[in-house]
């Protein structure tokens, strides 16, 4: 998910635009700006490169998630049906908009099992945040059929799966929203930033008036003239990250290329090593490729594939054991180690996160390693990679 492996003069280009001008914020200083909207530019962008009819950026992935919650309306006691494999910003985002965070079992797919949603749904259940984990999908097209047979809220979390798409729709329309993050390790990044994409014009409404406490942007160049129909907060991104983003997305297709052909590589050279197996991809062609995911048969033989690979060269991420990624580690939320008292402390019938227990992730997650694909490979980096592979995993 490496953007800012790329950094060069496009990116100095976009930032010395809004530097020239001095105006650091997305609205308003009409007179100023000298015709400079980079955050602008960059929804319009993205609305094209996703298909959305609407995008709108934010300060964070974790905002954008916020954002789009509050825009779909989940609130004080919702559930929310989310993976137990994704990073920690999916449940913060679910409890800061006071509804409950409810783990689904995920499959070899690496994210949400459609098939085990039933099992936690509830009275209460509004929506379902499949996560697109590693650069791919989800098996999206079931989980939005369920989310439609119960009535229930879409909502993506495409953090980290910008450029992925299933049967050629982009991952993250598929649902009432979905959510990037160009934070800085992902595929294309802000430093920090993230952005919200939908087609219903009123989330969209809710989503830019929320992320600028309320402001309904209707003022024209006087901000002070605007009203304020909703409560909101700041999560607004700043121009300087938003001109870094557009350097960045405009070379989306590049970064595509680059991952998925060097993931290729690695691929085919593994293919017939002992024991291994591959995450499953429910389209393979709309894969980002930021990761190959593979599993070995035990989560002995994971573990020790992992220690080899690091020791020689290749280390790679053992999600099961890992503190950000998967629920084993979360100990503040096993703990609801909030802060201050948090609205859904209130709330009757939480689950239990301290004795959460979620086999059939866990008998997925043990037996996989995975293999971030960086851009700046160049074929001698992948010969060695693949003799290191070939050296560690072994019958
Ligand atoms: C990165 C990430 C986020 C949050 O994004 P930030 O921009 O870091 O706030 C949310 N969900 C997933 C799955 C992520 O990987």
């Amino acid at each position: 998910m490496p953007g800012f492996e790329i950094f060069g003069d496009k990116e100095r280009k976009e930032v010395g635009d809004v530097l020239s001008t001095g105006v650091l914020m997305r609205y308003g200083f009409e007179g100023a700006r000298n015709g400079h909207y980079k955050a602008l530019e960059f929804e319009k962008k993205l609305g094209d490169i996703t298909g959305s009819a609407f995008s709108h950026l934010c300060a964070s992935g974790t905002a954008a998630l916020s954002t789009a919650m509050a825009a779909c309306g989940i609130g004080a006691e919702d559930e929310v049906i989310i993976p137990p494999f994704t990073f920690v910003a999916t449940f913060e985002a679910v409890l800061q908009a006071g509804a409950v965070p409810v783990f689904g079992e995920i499959d070899e797919t690496l994210c949400l099992n459609p098939d085990r949603l039933e099992a936690v749904l509830t009275p209460r259940t509004r929506a379902v945040v499949p996560v697109h984990m590693c650069g791919a999908m989800a098996r999206i097209d079931e989980i939005r059929d369920f989310c439609n047979q119960k009535g229930l809220i879409l909502l993506e979390d495409a953090c980290q799966a910008l450029g992925g798409t299933f049967q050629g729709k982009h991952l993250g329309s598929f649902g009432m929203a979905g959510c990037f993050s160009f934070d800085a390790v992902k595929t294309v990044t802000c430093g920090e930033g993230g952005a919200v994409i939908t087609d219903d014009p009123q989330v969209y409404e809710t989503c830019h008036q929320y992320a600028d406490h309320g402001h309904d942007h209707l003022g024209g160049p006087d901000r002070g003239a605007d009203d304020h129909p909703i409560l909101g907060c700041n999560y607004r991104i700043s121009e300087l990250n938003a001109a870094v983003g557009l350097a960045q997305l405009k070379k989306l297709d590049q970064i595509l290329d680059t991952q998925r052909r060097n993931k290729q590589i690695l691929k085919d050279a593994m293919t017939d090593l002992p024991g291994i197996s591959f995450r499953y991809l429910p389209d393979p062609f709309g894969d980002s490729a930021t990761f190959l995911s593979f599993m070995l048969p035990t989560e002995e033989k994971a573990r020790q594939a992992g220690k080899k690979l690091a020791e020689n060269g290749v280390p790679c991420p053992y999600w099961y054991a890992n503190n950000w990624h998967y629920y084993r580690q979360w100990h503040h939320l096993k703990k609801m180690a909030a802060a201050s008292p948090m609205a859904v402390e209130l709330c009757s019938n939480l689950p239990d996160y301290q004795h959460l227990a979620l086999p059939e992730s866990d008998a997925v997650m043990q037996r996989t390693l995975s293999m971030q694909i960086m851009l700046s490979w160049s074929d001698q980096d992948l010969e060695q990679r693949i003799a290191a592979i070939k050296k560690s995993i072994t019958a």
